[in-house]
């Protein structure tokens, strides 16, 4: 059974793991608001909940994880969210991304391929009162019946950036991807220019489970 208490311990560790993530070189004081409010130990089975404010991924079940808050914050500062902005999730996973981007003031738009993992996420969004929109299907392909968005973000690393994405990004968006072979990937942010330029930046390393489906790593 879950329980729902946020505890004056789970608020200090929260603080601490802030602290971290600004002596890594996370700078934007809105993503490290954010990170300070969302209890990350809700998002995790009970026994490990005890390590959630640890800068780590955990399983999250289905061979699945809950991405390194360090990952979690960059991948948002890129992101640089405005509120209102239309946000498309690859990998919903827990849900503890997506929390981070509604609470920024997205509106956001989360899809999973594991069948176990979406329902059980969107039940516990529920739960939690927070509003956002669930897919269940094969995100490397976007979702084009609900483009274009303002900012996708994809949480599992990909072969190749798939072209589905940038032609569901707005002028203007951005996209933050990591792209590499199955065990580390660099994180790209592409920016559309135009409709038909992109400027791309990349950072080094990260190591995500990987993108399945039609345009990610098959199998
Ligand atoms: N964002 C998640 C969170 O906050 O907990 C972490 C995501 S986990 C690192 C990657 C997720 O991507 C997994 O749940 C996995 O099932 C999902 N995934 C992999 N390929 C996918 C695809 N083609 N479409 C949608 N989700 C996919």
């Amino acid at each position: 059974m879950l329980k729902l208490e946020d505890t004056y311990r789970h608020k200090g560790q929260r603080k601490e793991l802030v602290k971290l993530l600004r002596s890594k070189g996370i700078r934007d004081e809105k993503v490290l608001e954010a990170i300070n409010t969302v209890p990350r130990h809700f998002f995790f089975d009970t026994a490990l909940d005890s390590h959630a404010y640890e800068d780590k991924a955990f399983p999250i079940g289905e061979g699945q994880t809950i991405s390194q808050p360090f990952t979690v914050a960059f991948q948002t500062q890129l992101l640089e969210i405005k509120p209102g902005d239309r946000v498309l999730e690859i990998g919903t996973g827990s849900g503890y991304q997506a929390s981070i981007l509604h609470l920024l003031g997205a509106e956001v738009h989360t899809i999973e391929y594991q069948k176990k993992l979406y329902e059980k996420t969107k039940k516990f969004m529920a739960k939690l009162g927070i509003h956002m929109h669930f897919y269940l299907g094969d995100g490397s392909q976007g979702i084009p019946e609900k483009s274009p968005f303002d900012k996708i973000i994809v949480t599992a690393g990909a072969p190749i950036v798939p072209n589905s994405l940038l032609k569901q990004l707005k002028v203007g968006g951005i996209l933050v991807i990591p792209v590499g072979d199955r065990k580390t990937q660099k994180m790209l942010k592409l920016t559309k220019k135009t409709a038909t330029t992109i400027e791309q930046e990349s950072f080094d390393n990260f190591a995500f489970v990987p993108l399945l489906g039609t345009e990610g790593w098959k199998g």
